[in-house]
C-alpha cells in the first residue's frame, strides 16, 4: 500500500500540468464546457465508459474492475468563482473576474489522476468505480441537477467518497471525521412591511427600519439562549435592504441571512424561534413580517465505517501525516445530497504552506495551495478505493 504514495508522486507532473491548465482557464458553475471536455477526453483515453451532459456540464466515467463487486462513487467538483485573481502566479487565471479560488481545479486534477492510477490497478478491483465530475458546487445546485439527471442510476453506487483541499491546515493534515462533518445550510429571508412616510413625521408611520434593528438583535438570542450549549448552530444576518432617501421612512425592509446546523432537531428549534420572534416582535411594532426559508443542503454526515477506513488508510499510506478524526466545519457542501442516498466519507486534505506564503483562505483573491497536497489527495483516495474494492 505504501507504494500508492510513490505511484501518485510519479504521476505528479501530469497532475500538476492538468491543475495549472484548469487554473488558467476557470469556468463558472454550469459553464464548465472546456473543463468537462478535458475530463471526458482523459477518461475515454483510460478506457472508461463516459457519459456527458449530466446536470448540464457534469461528466460521469465508469471504471469496470476485473472482478464482480459493489460500486464506489468518487465525486470531484469543477466550478470556479466570480473573483478577480490576485495571486500573481505564473499559472494565474487568464479570464478577468473568474478564478479557481476554492481549489476545485485541484480536485479535477486529483480525480483524473485517481482514474489513471485505478485504471492501472484494474486487475485488483472487485467492482466498479463511478467517477462523478460535478458542475456548480458553489451554491448553484450542481449536485441536485446531476441527481435529477440520474447520476445515481445504472449502476447505483453502494459507497461514496469526496474530498476537499483545505487551506485552513498544512499539507500532511487529513480530516476523516465520523458522523456530522459539514453543516447543513438554509437561506433565511424576512420581509418586514410597515407604513412609509416622512422622516420628520414618524408618528404617522410604522417604521420597518426600527423593527428590523430590534429583530436582528433578538435573533442573536437564538444561538446564545435557545440552542443547548453543547449543540451548535450559526445564524448570521448578512443582508439588510431598506430605504432610498434620508428623509423617507420606507415601507419595507428585507433581511437575509444564513443558517448552519448539524442536526434536524437544532434546525427545527432555530426555525421555530425565528418564526416566534419575528411574529411577536413585528406585532409589537405594528408591522407585518413574512418569512421564507430555502433549504440549500443538508449536513454532510460521514458513515462511521467509511470514515474509519479513510483514517486508517491515511495512517498507512501517507508520509508524515496527521489524521484528525474530530474536525468539523460550519461550511456546507452539496455532496451532502448524494451522501444522504449513498453512505460515504467526505474527507479533507490540508493544503496550505505558511513558509511559501500559501496561507490565504478559500474564496480569497490570493488563494493558492501547495501542489504537494495533490499527491496526498490522489494517493489517499486511490488507496481507500483499492481497499474498499480490493477483495470479494
Ligand atoms: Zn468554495
Ligand atoms: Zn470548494
Amino acid at each position: 500500500m505504501k507504494s500508492l504514495f510513490e505511484e501518485a508522486s510519479t504521476l505528479f507532473p501530469h497532475t500538476q500540468q492538468l491543475r495549472r491548465d484548469l487554473h488558467r482557464h476557470p469556468e463558472l458553475g454550469f459553464e464548465e464546457h472546456r473543463t468537462a471536455g478535458i475530463v471526458a477526453q482523459e477518461l475515454r483515453a483510460l478506457g472508461l465508459e463516459v457519459s456527458t451532459g449530466l446536470g448540464k456540464t457534469g461528466v460521469v466515467g465508469l471504471l469496470e474492475g476485473a472482478h464482480e463487486g459493489p460500486t464506489l462513487l468518487l465525486r470531484f467538483d469543477m466550478d470556479a468563482l466570480p473573483i478577480q485573481e490576485e495571486t500573481g502566479a505564473e499559472y494565474a487565471s487568464t479570464r478577468p473576474g473568474v478564478m479557481h479560488a476554492c481549489g476545485h481545479d485541484g480536485h479535477v486534477a486529483i480525480g483524473l489522476t485517481v482514474a489513471r492510477l485505478l485504471a492501472y490497478h484494474r486487475d485488483e478491483i472487485f467492482g466498479k468505480v463511478k467517477f462523478v465530475f460535478q458542475p456548480a458546487e458553489e451554491g448553484l445546485g450542481g449536485a441536485q441537477a446531476m441527481l435529477e439527471d440520474g447520476v445515481l442510476e445504472s449502476p447505483h453506487p453502494d459507497f461514496s467518497l469526496a474530498l476537499h483541499l483545505w487551506n485552513e491546515k498544512p499539507v500532511g493534515w487529513i480530516a476523516a471525521t465520523p458522523g456530522p462533518f459539514m453543516a447543513g445550510s438554509d437561506v433565511v429571508e424576512i420581509n418586514l412591511r410597515g407604513r412609509g412616510g416622512h422622516g420628520a413625521l414618524p408618528h404617522q408611520t410604522r417604521d420597518p427600519i426600527v423593527t428590523a434593528a430590534q429583530l436582528i438583535l433578538a435573533l442573536q438570542t437564538i444561538v446564545s439562549r435557545n440552542v443547548p450549549p453543547l449543540d451548535v448552530a450559526v445564524l448570521s444576518i448578512t443582508q439588510v435592504h431598506g430605504g432610498d432617501a434620508h428623509n423617507v421612512i420606507p415601507e419595507n425592509v428585507l433581511l437575509r441571512g444564513t443558517l448552519r446546523t448539524f442536526s434536524k432537531s437544532v434546525r427545527e428549534l432555530v426555525l421555530n424561534r425565528i418564526t416566534q420572534l419575528t411574529d411577536h416582535l413585528v406585532h409589537a411594532m405594528e408591522c407585518e413580517g413574512e418569512i421564507k426559508i430555502t433549504d440549500l443542503t443538508p449536513p454532510v454526515v460521514n458513515d462511521e465505517t467509511m470514515a474509519a477506513l479513510v483514517a486508517q488508510t491515511a495512517r498507512e499510506v501517507l508520509p508524515e501525516v496527521i489524521v484528525d478524526t474530530s474536525y468539523r466545519t460550519m461550511v456546507s457542501e452539496d455532496m451532502a445530497l448524494l451522501m444522504e442516498r449513498v453512505p460515504g466519507c467526505y474527507f479533507m486534505v490540508g493544503s496550505s504552506n505558511p513558509e511559501r506564503g500559501l496561507i490565504y483562505g478559500h474564496h480569497h483573491p490570493k488563494f493558492d495551495f501547495d501542489e504537494q497536497a495533490l499527491i496526498y489527495g490522489t494517493a489517499l483516495m486511490s488507496a481507500v478505493a483499492l481497499k474498499r474494492l480490493g477483495s470479494k
